[in-house]
């Protein structure tokens, strides 16, 4: 529960001066974090502020500056996903043939101390001027293989409804384009920037989508859920991303409370992202095969419609790929070898759609040629009481 001793911030804390006063930090700690400010921003709304406990909760962690910020190690780097070099024009990012990046402003409503842009956004990262977003929607208008187009930044919906709607109406108006993206922190940053205006300038032909980045249950507020649902009853479609965090969603208790916050706000997890080599980020870090660890053991916990696809943007803006955790452990002609939510391994006869378990083995890991098939088995073997999870409809 929140301090409630601390007064609730009335407006958005940017100074470290702000986060004396707010008994966020110390004032001992003051000078050290001033360094870290001079290098990154920082912001965090009134909404958001009220949700920390202290410094290095799992809200707290995610916003406030700390002095390991200016600890950089050897993989870290300023641009990790690339965005730089494959800029055409800017405000514009090309990695996929037939999607592009929009990015008409680098303005947040909170600073993530984790950001994989952290040394471009900023409250002087600016707005595309006039003549800058033109140049931009240009470039999108002359690229027909462009088909989706998100919108990122910074934070889009720190635009306001009408420069919104002006992208929006000149994106619609390009034929190639049918799918709009929209990534935000807004409606758990800053839920009240979720304005009706701002929910009909979103009104468009085009299919868009609104990506929420959350990465705590906390964050899933009654207020952040009200600014969701004014979205969806325009038949918004809003689904998420979220980084893996230490110390923030690293838990198969936090990770999962997260994800059926998030689908308890009809919002689908999309992306679990391993966190970008951006600098001054280490402390943040989970290896991945803890990641997969983690993952694995919500498999059979939680529903599918939870579950987020892990995901690692490769450095250096090679894209984006799945990192599992991975079932499937071989493929040979018609058998194949998977395991189970328990970990238990199966072999798969496929076309005969048989699934038969391992009989567990003599003290070695099983090899898919240990694996019964069904022709391995005695006719005479009783199957055994049918397993319910495996009668009826797909859950
Ligand atoms: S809201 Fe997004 S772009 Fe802005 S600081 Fe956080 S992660 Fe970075």
């Amino acid at each position: 529960m929140p301090d409630t001793r601390r007064p609730t911030p009335t407006r958005t804390l940017r100074t470290v001066r702000d986060l004396v006063e707010a008994g966020l930090v110390s004032q001992a700690a003051q000078p050290a974090l001033e360094d870290v400010a001079r290098e990154y921003a920082t912001a965090i709304p009134p909404a958001f502020a009220e949700l920390i406990e202290h410094a290095h909760d799992p809200i707290g962690l995610q916003v406030i500056p700390d002095p390991a910020e200016l600890h950089i190690t050897a993989e870290e780097r300023s641009d990790p996903i690339g965005d730089d070099a494959l800029s055409p024009v800017p405000g514009i990012v090309h990695r996929y043939a037939d999607r592009a990046l929009l990015k008409p402003l680098l303005v947040c409503p909170l600073y993530c101390r984790f950001c994989f842009r952290r040394e471009h956004v900023g409250p002087d990262g600016g707005v595309l001027d006039e003549a800058a977003l033109e140049r931009a929607l240009d470039w999108l208008r002359a690229h027909p293989a462009i088909g989706e187009v998100i919108l990122s930044g910074g934070d889009p919906m720190m635009l306001s409804p009408r420069r919104m709607a002006h992208i929006i109406r000149a994106l619609e108006a390009m034929p190639h384009v049918h799918t709009i993206r929209i990534h935000t922190r807004v409606p758990v940053a800053d839920p009240e920037r979720v304005t009706q205006e701002m929910v009909a300038a979103l009104d468009t032909t085009c299919s868009l989508w609104v990506v929420v980045h959350a990465n705590h249950a906390r964050e899933l507020t009654p207020a952040a859920r009200a600014s969701i649902r004014r979205m969806q009853v325009r038949a918004i479609p809003v689904i998420a991303q979220s980084v893996l965090l230490r110390g923030v969603n690293d838990t198969p208790e936090a990770l999962e409370a997260l994800l059926r916050a998030l689908v308890a706000a009809r919002v689908k997890p999309y992306y679990l992202h391993q966190l970008d080599p951006a600098p001054g980020t280490s402390r943040f870090r989970v290896p991945i095969a803890e990641g997969q660890r983690l993952l694995a053991a919500l498999r059979g916990r939680v529903t599918g419609l939870a579950w987020p696809t892990y995901v690692l943007d490769i450095p250096g803006g090679h894209g984006k790929v799945p990192i599992g955790p991975a079932y499937l452990e071989a493929a040979g002609g018609t058998i194949t070898q998977v395991r189970d939510p328990q970990g238990r391994p199966h072999r798969v006869e496929e076309g005969g759609a048989q699934t038969l378990p391992f009989r567990a083995g003599e003290g070695r890991s099983p090899s898919l040629q240990d694996i019964p098939t069904s022709s391995d088995r005695d006719p005479n073997e009783t199957a055994g009481e049918p397993d319910p999870r495996r009668t009826g409809h797909r859950a």
